[in-house]
């Protein structure tokens, strides 16, 4: 085992007495070892951060997007090794880990893009003779130091969506990565640096919740972007002062089966979208709701292609199902499955687990009220539940604190509209399951799935301000 990975504070590669073992979540075995961030490189990377932000905010354009593609370039040259990091820290598959990197320098260069489309406007401002003569001239302004907190499932591309918007921006960062799946975001922080953005603005401290904390309370910070469960990110909400925040949060989201949909179809994306990460994902499908008329037919597709599936160890490129990130989260939904069944869910499939492996699970017969339905899974469960009329399955898709996306397998036009005006979700994904995303999308959620969009384009818009010239002629 190699020594234990330093943290990077304002450029600096530093090292502390407190170390942080990374684990394998399929067996437990360690992988790793960082060094935490006490409060003082906390403050020391704050105090950089403004000072690298009095440059990064006067990088020309074309100096950032040559930033983001040389960060890009730089991922893809490093790609099998970042892949077996995310392998390793995260327990993901190597197909879904290999894919993560694949959209990281996608999400990258997408920012890029954006960088050069940080537009303005010129607005007329002589409307009455008061203000004869006066135009306005707007133009967005970076923030300052973002605060970026990633989550564990997606440890890589989920970086990437905060730091290459803030570095399209000419903002500084501070990354803190996921405790469970620090490795890949110091991987990340190094290779922005060598991409050649300013030193003093690029951190990656993980450190202990109590301190990242200090850190979202802290006036200096300019923008908290936090990705993660409702219950942290709320409370960050909360604690986070006069800055600006960004929350994208969990959810248990639905999918809807019409009659008229194409069956197999359905089945196969749906059992992907609800076993893919071992379930671990904000957008895996959760609650499926099938036409009464369809619903044995595709219930048996279901179930079907749910047996086929392989849950092992992630490295086994056969492995369809990994690990769960660790043993607590796997008994947590291992609870609430044994109180549905003993309420009167019926078991389909699974419902067992060793250790930190959870069998794909498909139940029926549950209400609304189960914590199956009514909570965030985050695990590889579906419930299955028949419709008969399309008005109400949506308000039962609606009968959620959440609201991310959903997805409706339709070729009605007025089902389809219909869906889109009455879904309380952040997107509607039409004929396909709401684990549907594209890094360029406008993504994010409403009620208690959060606040604010990401997508490059998005989160450069959260991430800037205007600010207004008004121009006298005289
Ligand atoms: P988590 O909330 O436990 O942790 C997220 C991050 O916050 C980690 O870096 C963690 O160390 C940090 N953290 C935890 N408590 C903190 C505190 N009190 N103060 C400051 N930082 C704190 O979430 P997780 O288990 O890593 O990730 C799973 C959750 O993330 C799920 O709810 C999932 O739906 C959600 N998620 C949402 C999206 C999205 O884009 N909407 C994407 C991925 C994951």
């Amino acid at each position: 085992m190699t020594d234990p990975r330093p943290f990077l504070v304002g450029g600096e590669w530093r090292t502390s007495e407190k170390i942080l073992d990374v684990r394998f979540p399929y067996d437990n075995s360690l992988v790793g070892a960082v060094c935490l961030a006490g409060p003082t490189d906390l403050e020391d990377a704050v105090r950089a951060a403004q000072h690298g932000f009095g440059r990064t905010r006067k990088l020309p354009t074309h100096e950032r997007i040559r930033v983001l593609k040389r960060l890009a370039a730089l991922i893809e040259g490093r790609k099998d090794e970042i892949a077996e990091t995310i392998v390793l820290e995260s327990g993901k598959t190597a197909v879904l880990a290999r894919a993560e990197v694949e959209r990281a320098v996608e999400t990258l260069l997408l920012s890029a893009e954006e960088a050069g489309r940080i537009c303005g406007e010129v607005i007329p401002l002589d409307l009455t003779p008061a203000t004869a003569g006066r135009t306005g001239y707007l133009r967005r302004v970076p923030l300052g130091t973002v605060l970026a907190i990633t989550p564990f499932n997606f440890p890589f591309n989920l970086a990437c969506h905060k730091i290459g918007p803030a570095v399209a921006a000419g903002n500084a960062v501070i990354l803190k990565p996921s405790s469970k799946t620090p490795l890949s975001g110091l991987v990340l922080g190094e290779l922005l640096i060598e991409a050649g953005y300013p030193e003093e603005a690029v951190s990656v401290v993980p450190c202990t919740t109590g301190l990242a904390e200090w850190m979202v309370r802290d006036g200096r910070i300019a923008y908290l972007s936090f990705t993660g469960s409702p219950a942290v990110g709320w409370h960050l909400r909360e604690i986070a002062g006069r800055k600006r925040v960004g929350l994208e949060l969990g959810g248990n989201a639905a999918v809807v089966v019409d009659e008229d949909a194409d069956l197999t179809y359905a089945a196969e994306r749906i059992v992907q979208g609800g076993f893919s990460g071992a379930g671990q994902v904000c957008i895996s499908v959760q609650r499926v709701f099938l036409h009464r008329s369809v619903f044995r037919a595709c219930l048996e597709m279901v179930l079907e292609r749910t047996g086929a599936l392989r849950a092992g160890d992630p490295k086994d490129p056969a492995v369809d199902v990994g690990p769960m990130i660790s043993e607590q989260a796997a008994a947590a939904a291992e609870e609430k499955i044994l109180e549905a069944v003993s309420d009167g869910a019926t078991l389909l499939a699974g419902g067992t687990r060793a250790g930190t492996l959870f069998a794909p699970t498909v139940l029926t017969d549950t209400l609304p009220t189960m914590r199956v339905n009514a909570t965030e899974m985050f695990a590889p469960v579906i419930t299955v539940t028949p419709f008969d009329d399309f008005e109400a399955v949506l308000a039962m898709v609606n009968d959620s604190p959440f609201g991310l996306q959903t997805g409706v397998f339709t070729n009605r036009l007025d089902c389809t509209f219909h869906a889109f005006d009455e879904c309380e979700v952040g997107a509607l994904i039409v004929n396909d399951i709401p684990t549907f995303r594209a890094d360029a999308m406008p993504y994010g959620g409403v009620k208690a799935s959060g606040l604010g969009r990401e997508g490059p384009r998005y989160a450069i818009e959260e991430m800037t301000e205007p600010r207004l010239m008004v121009l006298h002629r005289r």
